[in-house]
């Protein structure tokens, strides 16, 4: 029976009743990644032994009649920037090329104590920078339903391994939009949780104000399986917030009664592809005929996001960043006369153009003089941004529209202007400077077979509903079943 297309509570089931082993499992998965990820290049790190070794372990576990966890023999491909400890992490850097860490992170633990089959370290734009992973040192990953086109980024080694059906589950992490846009732009379930819902220990930072790490997945019903596993309280990450988890898969089923939508009209503004607005649209009638209430409204300050976040995420990665200059952290030059020369070729060999841009603008944004005008109005008009959600969600349950203005663009297409690259984060942005719980679900695809991810926004710890919301659309329409031919 092949297993690769199916979802990880499917692949529990059969597991359960006996019908496969958590080896033949993992060797399925394998095999799918021996015969595509040559093309899709979405793992950075994968070691096959060790894979086999996890899955042989979970099925003598459960010979032996011991309890096992939630996420028993099921593979989660992880992005590069989370902790393993004995694994490579590079963070898709030169930087980092040789660097083993000594401790897992809180999500990684977690997965072990769910007894998850720990399934390889995925691609990512350096340091997290980017929607395409065309910033990885590496190689760029390729979209699984057009291998010419960009996954998505930064996460889009961890959304490409599930598309392709290389892995049921992933991690990704979400600073500006990095798990939904490549979730939306590969046709599959992408969540970015509140603020301090899950813990970033173990998380390599690129602006420790908005990071989270998120699931990615086939569908709703797994992203509630895998919020589950990562999602509490963490006493080593002083942001994460100790509000008590609720069972997101018990409730999962129950549609809202009464749901109220917020649509705001800043989201279908200019530069927003029409089969994506008419998609979206699309998606909108469905839930107005499940008996839903669509509202008018407005995010005002939403248009100040993209310069809010390059201001705030790039003065928060410089500071971040800083501890890798080759003698606390990090490659080392073998170019060094004096100590500033050590620093300064270490960090200009080790960084790629895209995070040495980053640094100066941040830099430049926290430095004296212009620190008021930059960095202190950001956070002021950010606020305001907060302010817009808060006022909206007085009336509406959850915020839809796009997560992306476009499909997934052509490798290279806009690799060397990066203010058409970073306004394709144009929608998800907003989601991180407020900390709110945002998630994209596949919602249609383009004449020319690209998907494309409906955008759901919720309050803060909200996440229950705003799955339970997911979920009605996906019981009525079949996006979420599709796979890329490869
Ligand atoms: N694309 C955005 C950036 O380049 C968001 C990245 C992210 O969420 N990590 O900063």
């Amino acid at each position: 029976m092949s297993l690769i297309e199916k979802t990880a509570l499917e692949i529990r089931e059969l597991q359960n009743n006996g019908s496969v082993t958590a080896e033949e499992i993992a060797k399925q998965f394998l095999s799918q990644v021996k015969t595509h990820d040559g093309q899709i290049k979405a793992f950075l790190h994968i070691d096959p032994e060790n894979i086999l070794d996890q899955a042989k372990k979970i099925d003598e576990k459960r010979k032996q009649g011991k309890a096992l966890g939630a996420l028993a023999g099921i593979p989660v491909a992880i992005k590069d920037v989370l902790c393993c400890r004995g694994v490579p992490t590079t963070c898709g850097s030169k930087m980092l090329q040789n660097f083993v860490p000594p401790y897992d992170a809180f999500v990684i633990d977690r997965l072990k104590k769910a007894d998850a089959i720990l399934f390889g370290k995925t691609n990512m734009d350096e340091f997290a920078m980017g929607s395409s992973t065309e910033n990885s040192a590496y190689f760029t990953t390729r979209n699984p339903w057009d291998t010419t086109r960009i996954p998505g980024g930064s996460s889009g080694g961890s959304a490409a391994a599930v598309a392709a059906c290389e892995a049921p589950l992933a991690l990704g992490t979400d600073t500006g939009g990095s798990i939904r846009q490549p979730a939306g732009l590969c046709g599959i379930v992408g969540i970015k949780p509140t603020y301090g819902r899950v813990s970033r220990f173990g998380l390599i930072a690129f602006a420790s104000s908005l990071d989270q790490v998120g699931p990615f997945t086939h569908d709703v019903a797994d992203a509630a399986l895998l919020m589950e596993v990562i999602s509490g309280h963490d006493a080593k990450d002083s942001t994460c917030v100790n509000v008590p988890v609720p069972s997101y898969l018990a409730q999962l089923d129950q549609p809202i009664k009464n749901l109220t939508i917020g649509v705001a009209k800043e989201f279908f503004g200019e530069g927003l592809d029409s089969e994506v607005e008419s998609s979206i649209r699309s998606a909108l009638k469905v839930y107005q005929s499940m008996g839903a209430t669509i509202k008018e409204i407005s995010l005002p300050h939403s248009k100040y996001s993209v310069a809010v976040y390059y201001l705030v995420a790039t003065a928060e990665a410089s500071s971040n960043l800083a501890r890798y200059d080759g003698m606390h952290y990090g490659h080392r030059t073998a170019q060094k006369k004096d100590l500033i020369s050590a620093y300064s070729n270490s960090r200009g060999e080790g960084f790629g153009k895209e995070v040495q841009r980053r640094i100066m603008l941040g830099s430049y944004a926290l430095s004296s003089g212009y620190k008021d005008a930059y960095y202190l109005k950001a956070l002021k008009v950010r606020r305001l941004i907060k302010n817009d959600f808060d006022k909206a969600f007085a009336d509406c349950d959850v915020i839809l529209g796009p997560t992306s203005p476009t499909a997934a663009f052509k490798i290279g297409e806009k690799a060397d202007n990066p203010l058409a690259m970073y306004l394709s984060d144009i929608y998800t942005i907003s989601c991180n400077l407020a900390g709110i719980a945002g998630m994209s679900i596949p919602c249609g695809f383009t004449k020319g077979g690209l998907p494309i991810g409906l955008q759901i926004l919720a309050a803060p710890f909200e996440e229950e509903k705003m799955l339970r919301v997911a979920r009605m659309f996906e019981k009525q329409t079949e996006y979420h079943q599709r796979r890329p031919k490869l």
